[in-house]
């Protein structure tokens, strides 16, 4: 008999890991996976919980909680982002990781799965508060995480600065400067990384709106787009989707929305944002600007790109979503209920596990690169990431066509990411 691991009790209780576990046994079941499998499956196979004690600038001692959820590795070395949030909690970070072992498997590289986060606001925090957490944390996790075992990245409120503490940590604790280059993703393009790697999410959710687009209207050319959320996702897909012919129509953070039906200047919007910190500062020709950033995404739009956080397309507003086509920038944001509802009105999702792919399989270059001494350019690593993603689309595509098209197609992804993962661990002796 399989039973729980003791530390079940931290995230069993938690919606977004319920909701990961609802995902996972579905596509279980049309895979005919016993029981036991999938009672594996559902459990992280390591969690690792640190107490991080930092000095406010204030003079005070102040304690945050982070964790890191190490899902699978029968693929490889543990792979995931780390995220910074007032709203962390174990749950949400086990679910994450999970996702990150199907979306890892899905995208065809040698990872498994991996996801980490603190619970805290960083924006409460001063620059030298923020170095110290990211220190102390990485510095907790020093034993858990190795290039050959646990390769962090960032996620959402981290970014290549935050990188480059964490290496900077590393190194002082391996003494091995070169070695130590794999142990993290998306650092800056100075100290080990590829600029390619700070748009390479957002342009992967890019090119997958543009692949689906294809099969749908026949092309981007004219076809309108809403982007929920404006970080680093959000930006660099709204940015190549309006380069490539679409006509991004409304843009959102958390402070609101602006939309204006004939298009909006992306560079313009960008420019308002890094200046002032809101899109809703956005002034040009007949924009409408509303503070509640969820009304976005009910907006009459061909796409949808839901780019900010998870759970945001639910039961309460799918009856008002009206996009043909939703690409999931974000991880999680729709609810399996919700995306029921969505499929029998024949709208497309093209899920986040294919979606927002781009980022980790650039981390993925970057790592290779550090080991072979950095001999790859920018231009040639997105050139690869489209071929790869392209190529990844169309199987998962063709496969939901072919034998599963009465599900959403989120499920045909995950029976080719589910399956090869459960190949593994049975060729390697786990099951
Ligand atoms: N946080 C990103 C994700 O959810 C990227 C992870 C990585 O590059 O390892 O896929």
């Amino acid at each position: 008999m399989t039973s729980a691991p003791p530390y079940a009790s931290l995230y069993e209780n938690d919606p977004v890991y319920q909701m990961a576990v609802k995902q996972l046994r579905e596509a279980a079941s049309i895979l005919g996976l016993p029981d036991e499998v999938v009672e594996v499956l559902r459990h992280p196979e390591k969690l690792v919980q640190v107490k991080i004690v930092i000095r406010r600038d204030n003079g005070k001692v102040e304690t945050f909680l982070g964790w890191r959820s190490q899902h699978n590795s029968a693929l490889g070395p543990y792979k995931g982002g780390i995220r910074y949030a007032p709203t962390v909690t174990p749950g949400e970070v086990v679910a994450l990781s999970m996702w990150m072992t199907w979306k890892n498997s899905l995208a065809g590289i040698p990872y498994g799965g991996g996801k980490g986060g603190i619970r805290v606001d960083p924006k409460a925090l001063s620059q030298r508060e923020l170095e110290e957490l990211s220190r102390k944390y990485f510095a907790a996790l020093a034993r858990d995480v190795d290039p050959d075992v646990d390769i962090p990245a960032p996620d959402v409120n981290t970014n290549p600065q935050i990188m480059a503490w964490y290496y900077d940590e590393y190194v002082k604790i391996t003494g091995r400067p070169s070695y130590a280059w794999g142990v993290v993703t998306a650092k800056p393009a100075d100290v080990g990384g590829l600029n390619a790697r700070v748009v390479s999410t957002g342009y992967g959710v890019a090119l997958m709106a543009r692949e689906a687009a294809k099969k749908l209207f026949g092309g981007l050319e004219g076809r309108t787009v809403a982007v929920h959320g404006f970080g680093n996702v959000g930006i660099y897909t709204a940015k190549y989707l309006a380069e490539w012919g679409a006509t991004v129509v409304a843009v959102s953070d958390s402070k609101g929305y602006v939309y204006n039906p004939k298009g909006l200047n992306i560079d313009k919007v960008i420019e308002v944002k890094e200046k002032t910190g809101a899109v809703t500062n956005y002034r040009e020709g007949d924009v409408k600007v509303s503070n509640n950033h969820m009304e976005l995404l009910e907006l009459p739009v061909d796409i949808l790109v839901p780019a900010a956080i998870e759970n945001v397309i639910t039961m309460e507003n799918v009856e008002r979503v009206k996009a043909k086509l939703i690409v999931e920038g974000a991880n999680g944001p729709t609810t399996p209920e919700a995306e029921k509802v969505l499929h029998q009105r024949g709208a497309v999702i093209v899920p986040d596990i294919l979606a927002n792919a781009g980022g980790v399989t650039m981390s993925w270059i970057e790592w290779a690169n550090n080991r072979m001494g950095n001999i790859m350019t920018d231009q040639e690593a997105l050139e690869r990431l489209d071929r790869i993603m392209t190529q990844n689309f169309h199987r998962v595509f063709d496969e939901w066509q072919k034998k599963y098209s009465t599900y959403p197609m989120r499920m045909a992804a995950y029976v080719i990411a589910i399956d090869r993962v459960v190949r593994a661990m049975k060729l390697r002796g786990w099951i």
